[in-house]
C-alpha cells in the first residue's frame, strides 16, 4: 500500500491510525456483531459515542458549559441560512466582513433572505480590492451597533487567510464564526463567539457532518416560519438525534478527537501547525521562482495558496507533484496556481517533501 501525502483543500487528508482504527472496527464494532453504520441511532452504543464525541471536542476546545454543540448535516452551506432563521427573529440585519469566496456565498444567501424579511446585509470590510489577499485592518470597520450578528470566516480556505485575531465585542451584537477549515487547529476563545460552525471534512472527519456551538440563550428565538429541521433548539434537546444523524461521520470524528487528544491537544498540535507553515512559507520566501500571494501577517496555517512566477511550468509541476506521490496541489480555480492544505492531519514529513520536490523542480527549470 502507498498512501501518499494528500494536499487537497477538502474533503482531506486524515490520521492514518484513525483510518487504521476504522478499518480494524469496520465489520463488528463495540461487541455489537454489527458495523457502526448498522445500528440504531437510538441505541446505547451509539448515543454513548455520540455523547463521547460531544465531549471530546468540549474538552479539546474547552466549550463553556452555556454553548451546545450540534452535530448536524447540510454542510457549512446550509449554515448560510439556518443562522439566519435562528438569530435573526426579530433584528434582521446582518454584518459581514468580506474575506473570500466562502464569504461571499454567506453574504449572497443573506442577501437573498434577509430583506424579504425587511432586513439588511451590510457589508462592513472588504479585501476584494486586492483578490482577497489580506484581512482588512479592524480599525477600518464600519460596523453597526444595532446588527443582530457579525459573521466572519476565520479561515478562508481558497485563498488562504486567516485570523489571528477575535473581532472585538460590540454592543450586543452576536459574532458568529464560520471555522470550517481551521476549527480544532489552534486554541479559540469560544465565549468570544455567539455562534462558531464548521463542516468536518477539512480538519475532523468525514464530509457529512457539519459542527455547530451556540451559546444557548440565542436558542429558542427563531423566525416563526423557521422549518423544524433548522431550529437549533429543537436539534439542541434532542442531542442532534431529531432525526437520524450521519452515524459514521461522528462516529469517525470522534475518533480524530481521540487522536488529537493523544497528540496532546489543541495547543501541542499549534505548535505542530506552526512548525509547517513555518517550513512552506519560510521556503517560498526564500527564493523566486514560487511566491505566496498573501500578506505576511495574515497568512493560513491551514491552506497555503503559492504561484509559479512562470506559469507555463503549471501542468508539468502538477504532473511531477502527483507522480511523486505528492497530491491535490492544483488550487482552486478562483485563485489559480497552486495550494498546499496542511490540515492536522499532514505530518511534517509531507511538507518536509513537499519542500524538497519543489526545490529540486526549481533546480531543474530555473
Ligand atoms: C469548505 C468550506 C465551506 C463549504 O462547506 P460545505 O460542507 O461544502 O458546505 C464553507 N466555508 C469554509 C470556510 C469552507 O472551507
Amino acid at each position: 500500500m502507498t498512501r501518499a501525502y494528500n494536499f487537497a483543500a477538502g474533503p482531506a487528508t486524515l490520521p492514518l491510525e484513525v483510518l487504521e482504527q476504522a478499518r480494524e472496527e469496520l465489520l463488528e464494532w463495540q461487541g455489537t456483531g454489527c458495523s457502526v453504520m448498522e445500528v440504531s441511532h437510538r441505541g446505547k452504543e451509539f448515543e454513548a459515542c455520540n455523547a463521547e464525541a460531544e465531549q471530546d471536542l468540549r474538552d479539546l476546545l474547552g466549550i463553556p458549559s452555556n454553548y451546545r454543540v450540534l452535530f448536524l448535516q447540510g454542510g457549512a452551506s446550509m449554515q448560510w441560512s439556518q443562522i439566519l432563521f435562528n438569530l435573526c427573529g426579530s433584528n434582521p440585519h446582518g454584518d459581514f466582513i468580506l474575506t473570500g469566496e466562502w464569504t461571499t456565498r454567506a453574504v449572497a444567501e443573506a442577501q437573498r433572505l434577509l430583506p424579504l424579511w425587511g432586513g439588511s446585509v451590510n457589508v462592513v470590510a472588504s479585501s476584494a480590492d486586492r483578490n482577497f489577499s489580506y484581512i482588512p485592518d479592524e480599525s477600518t470597520w464600519q460596523r453597526r451597533k444595532d446588527a443582530c450578528f457579525m459573521h466572519v470566516c476565520t479561515n478562508e480556505t481558497i485563498q488562504g487567510v486567516e485570523y489571528n485575531f477575535v473581532p472585538e465585542q460590540l454592543g450586543d451584537v452576536t459574532l458568529v464564526a464560520d471555522m470550517s477549515s481551521h476549527i480544532v487547529s489552534r486554541p479559540v476563545d469560544v465565549a468570544r463567539y455567539g455562534l462558531i460552525y464548521a463542516g468536518a471534512q477539512k480538519n475532523i472527519g468525514p464530509a457529512g457532518v457539519t459542527i455547530v456551538i451556540v451559546r444557548d440563550d440565542l436558542l429558542g428565538k427563531c423566525r416563526a416560519d423557521t422549518p423544524r429541521m433548522f431550529d437549533y433548539k429543537l436539534m439542541a434537546d434532542n442531542h442532534s438525534l431529531l432525526n437520524t444523524p450521519p452515524t459514521f461521520g461522528i462516529y469517525l470524528a470522534g475518533l480524530v478527537f481521540k487522536w488529537l487528544k493523544r497528540q496532546g491537544g489543541v495547543e501541542a498540535i499549534e505548535r505542530k501547525n506552526i512548525a509547517k507553515a513555518e517550513l512552506l512559507y519560510g521556503y517560498l520566501d526564500s527564493q523566486d521562482f514560487y511566491y505566496s500571494p498573501v500578506a505576511k501577517r495574515d497568512r493560513s496555517r491551514m491552506n497555503a495558496p503559492f504561484r509559479l512566477k512562470d506559469e507555463s511550468l503549471n501542468a508539468k509541476f502538477l504532473a511531477e507533484t502527483q507522480a511523486a506521490g505528492l497530491v491535490a496541489l492544483k488550487g482552486h480555480k478562483a485563485v489559480g496556481g497552486m495550494r498546499a492544505s496542511i490540515y492536522n492531519a499532514m505530518p511534517i514529513e509531507g511538507v518536509q517533501a513537499l519542500v524538497g520536490f519543489m526545490r529540486d523542480f526549481a533546480a531543474r527549470n530555473g
